[in-house]
């Protein structure tokens, strides 16, 4: 046919009306009608029902089929593991958003089956059933499912909320001590990778804040009070807005005020570098570190005990990347990423490294952090803060003056 068309020339082909004689005009409701469909359908639902009449009139317990209160169990028992599957969903998402590294199943199973007690009773007294058609007697039964609805909201919000125990600042670390009357080199849980970033903040700090977020890591920033920024605790800065971030997703620590090399000066001097930075993050966070790196990692004679009698752990290094003396081309800062990667790549799984650099050089942030990141990851290990490092629960990283 399409071979005979196709040999015809365009003018002698007729237009035609499309072809209606087949069976396709009919509806599918005629089709059924014609063959009978509906009465058949008919005489069966007859058949199921005068059936169904039968059985419900010999007995309600008979095999196959449930007591209404083992149905309203049943279903008390559906729903409750539906809301707390939903409950462990949201759990999920939320710390998804906003925890970095640490991922605690444990908390989030102990969360959601605390719905249990809480959603059980409720479903079972509140969910609609044909045994308690009102739950208020009296009321019009259009309220009835507002009524259900409300007091299911409002117990269920108030129960849970009880129902969840007072948390541990940082519940997944386990307190360690953390050792004083020296200065820390080392970091001493197994797989930990603790970047830290001196001198800041400045104005690369915001982008690595940004860079590190989005890699799921955390890192502690020693800054100062007066050397690469100044006004750090003055809103039109923007400084402070940078302070809360890193206090609020990593680790902020002391650098001292400005950046002088304590072993030179006495310990009034040594005692006003502390407490002159502590006065400005005071005023931004509400709370003081309790973690220090002293300038030029120099810190002799009387140096640790009076930063120690403030209040302090002293914390230096173990792997310098000298990425301030590599900072000027980016080809340079290859020197830096050897640095670190020699050592982490070599590392067993058990090993840990406090590791030093700058937030105040372009490329330390635009080149060598991403490669750090990059190595970390690919190593198995993670990348916390010092205080994550050691052991140590967040709720010792800071005091209130
Ligand atoms: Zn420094």
């Amino acid at each position: 046919m399409a071979r005979k068309r196709k040999e015809e020339s365009i003018e002698k082909i007729k237009l035609k009306q499309p072809d209606r004689s087949g069976p396709t005009d009919k509806t599918l409701l005629e089709l059924a009608d014609e063959r009978n469909l509906f009465a058949q359908a008919e005489r069966r639902q007859n058949e199921l029902k005068s059936s169904n009449d039968d059985e419900d009139d010999e007995d309600d317990e008979e095999e196959g089929r449930l007591s209404p209160r083992a149905e309203r169990i049943l279903e008390t028992l559906l729903w409750t593991v539906c809301l707390s599957m939903l409950h462990f969903t949201l759990d999920t998402l939320v710390h998804h958003q906003s925890e970095f590294v640490r991922v605690d199943m444990r908390n989030w199973i102990a969360d959601s089956s605390r719905c249990f007690p809480v959603f059980s009773p409720l479903v079972y007294t509140l969910h609609p059933h044909a045994s308690n058609p009102n739950i208020l007697p009296g009321l019009p039964s259009r309220y009835q499912s507002i009524l259900r609805q409300i007091i299911f909201f409002v117990t269920s919000f108030s129960g849970f909320g009880r129902s969840r125990p007072a948390a541990p600042a940082e519940p997944s670390l386990a307190a360690r001590e953390v050792p004083s009357g020296s200065i820390i080199y080392h970091c001493t849980v197994p797989g930990t990778v603790a970047l830290t970033f001196d001198d800041g903040p400045f104005k690369y700090t915001s982008q690595l804040l940004d860079l590190l977020e989005a890699n799921g890591a955390r890192a502690t920033f020693f800054i100062n009070g007066d050397n690469w920024s100044h006004e750090i605790d003055n809103p039109a800065t923007g400084w402070p807005d940078i302070l809360r971030r890193i206090f609020n997703n990593h680790q902020l620590a002391s650098h001292t005020w400005s950046h002088q090399d304590l072993t030179l000066l006495d310990l009034d001097g040594q005692t006003f570098q502390m407490k002159q930075l502590e006065t400005a993050i005071n005023n931004v966070v509400g709370r003081v570190p309790t973690y220090m790196r002293p300038p030029y990692a120099s810190c002799q004679g009387d140096c640790v005990p009076n930063i120690e009698g403030l209040g302090y752990h002293v914390v230096n290094f173990d792997i310098d990347t000298l990425d301030w003396q590599n900072k000027d081309l980016a080809e340079q800062m290859q020197v830096s990423i050897d640095n670190f990667n020699s050592a982490v790549d070599n590392g067993g799984q058990d090993s840990s490294f406090l590791v030093l650099s700058h937030d105040v050089h372009e490329n330390t942030v635009e080149v060598l952090v991403p490669q750090m990141l990059q190595t970390i990851k690919k190593n198995g290990y993670r990348a916390v803060t010092v205080g994550e490092c050691l052991g140590d629960a967040r709720s010792n990283w800071y005091r209130s003056i």
